[in-house]
């Protein structure tokens, strides 16, 4: 049942913002970063403490209204935002508290990856995340998360020590190896099918200058740069880290103007060994004659927001995900295809490894079921222009009919769109049962739903 009337209530309730369709920053509260999602929410509920979070569930659930949680924004469906139902924006929740000696850090659930990683950074320490650092801790985490620490550190919920979480119900709780083990073991990787998480605990790692950037090549040696990625990465030390990349060349100084909007592959590459072997562990990329070498030393978190400025806020974005064990040569012969045909300066096709310590922690585990594959990838279709829309997509759905029958099957959970139960399932294999055991215990009414959802066994 419906009831619009008892949400205004929450302006006076809760210690943060409270902003109605009416209110002057309306359409910025709503938006999200894939500016092809334009929902509006009866409320937007800026939290500050758990208790804020609490109230807003409470009037959502009273209103008999759906319920999106918000962290970074960055959800490609945009799960951040709902038509006629309550958001909880946990923007204003991002306090850091770096503890050096024991090296581990709390986050509150609303902060970004980059407000992390400067903070860890002042100690010479980090934790995995992704690699645009506008993305938000909360999503980011709680479906996975890889980036360019994961060969060596694992993924993000590798290195999660515990989070602090509002239940459907209200009741805050944290979860932990030894405190509601079950719900612990969900977060990590379950998305945001269980709770609020308000802070959440990491593991850091010694990591300050690395040795990073790109290389590229023309288009037309995408069969062949691929083909030897393929083969290279895995059989690196867990130091060396690259993903590939299909893509154009931007219009920025870091790139030579004759490269300028011209069709390329890419590798970006981050050394964690000591700076001073970088040479000898990159020899082999340079042996491929590389058309442009970007690569130098760098502070880590330079590295973790070089991308930021290429994907700001408000792009329309289109995307799907696989992962695969390997790149068989007829998958290489499609993406060569795919890459001639990039719709659009800024769309993309990104292959990261999450071989290395990720394959070392086991399929049941954690939520996160490929523990056996060697490669995540995500297929982006990007423009600023919404008259693009149509058009990123196709790129995006017929790339990704033309790689999927090569790949293991699912996705990383944070790389799908809207696409349907059978994906969610395809994504958590033999754990999905697992999981909907811990939905019906933690969010027996699927309040949580706003999302890759995964629905309650009972
Ligand atoms: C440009 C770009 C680059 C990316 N690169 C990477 C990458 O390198 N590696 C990688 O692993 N991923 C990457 N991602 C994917 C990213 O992990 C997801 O988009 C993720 O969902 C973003 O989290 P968010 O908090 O910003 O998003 P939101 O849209 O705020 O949230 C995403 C989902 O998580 C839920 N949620 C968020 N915070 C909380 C919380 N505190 N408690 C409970 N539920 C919560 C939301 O309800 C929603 O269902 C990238 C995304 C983008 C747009």
């Amino acid at each position: 049942m419906t009831n619009l009337a008892e949400i205004p209530d929450l302006k006076g309730t809760i210690s943060g913002e409270v902003v109605l369709p009416d209110d002057a920053g309306y359409d910025e509260a709503r938006a999200v970063y894939n500016a092809m999602i334009d929902r509006r929410p009866a409320l937007i509920a800026r939290c500050h403490t758990p208790a804020d979070v609490a109230a807003a569930l409470e009037a959502g659930r009273r209103a008999g209204v759906p319920i999106a949680v918000r962290g970074g924004g960055h959800s490609g469906p945009g799960f951040g935002a709902v038509d006629g139902g309550v958001v909880i924006d946990l923007s204003p929740m991002n306090a850091i508290e770096v503890d050096a000696a024991r090296r581990t850090v709390r986050v509150q659930g609303g902060a970004t990856w980059g407000m992390v990683d400067a903070a860890t950074h002042e100690h010479r320490l980090a934790t995995p995340a992704g690699v645009i650092s506008t993305t938000g801790v909360g999503g980011l985490t709680l479906g996975g998360g890889h980036g360019y620490l994961s060969r060596k550190y694992g993924l993000t919920i590798d290195n999660l020590l515990a989070a602090e979480v509002v239940l459907a119900d209200g009741s805050v709780v944290t979860a932990s190896e030894t405190d509601h083990p079950d719900l612990f073991w969900a977060l990590r990787g379950g998305g945001g099918n269980f709770g609020v998480a308000t802070s959440f605990t990491f593991k850091l790692h010694p990591v300050g200058n690395v040795v990073c950037g790109p290389t590229a090549w023309p288009v037309s040696a995408t069969t062949d740069v691929l083909s030897w990625f393929r083969d290279f990465m895995p059989a690196q030390d867990a130091d060396l880290y690259g993903f590939f990349a299909v893509m154009t060349v931007p219009p920025v100084d870091t790139f030579p103007e004759a490269f300028h909007l011209q069709k390329a592959c890419a590798v970006v590459w981050c050394y964690l060994g000591d700076p001073a072997d970088a040479t000898e562990a990159l020899a082999p990329v340079r042996d491929i004659e590389p058309a442009f070498d970007g690569i130098g030393e760098a502070p880590y978190p330079a590295l973790q927001s070089a991308f930021d400025g290429l994907y700001p806020k408000g792009l329309q974005w289109y995307w799907r995900g696989d992962f695969f064990q390997t790149v068989p040569n007829d998958a290489v012969a499609a993406h060569a295809r795919f890459a001639e045909q990039l719709p659009t300066m800024f769309s993309t096709m990104h292959l990261y490894p999450i071989d290395g310590a990720v394959n070392q922690v086991g399929e049941q585990d954690t939520a996160w079921a490929y523990r056996d594959v060697t490669f995540s990838q995500v297929i982006v279709g990007v423009d600023p222009d919404p008259a693009n829309a149509a058009a990123i997509k196709q790129w995006t759905v017929d790339y990704w009919d033309a790689t999927h029958p090569y790949s293991a099957g699912g996705a990383y959970v944070n790389f799908m769109m809207d696409e349907g139960q059978d994906r969610v399932r395809a994504t958590y294999r033999g754990n999905y049962d697992r999981l909907a055991e811990v939905k019906a215990t933690y969010d027996p009414h699927n309040v949580f739903r706003i999302n890759q959802n995964i629905h309650p066994a009972r």
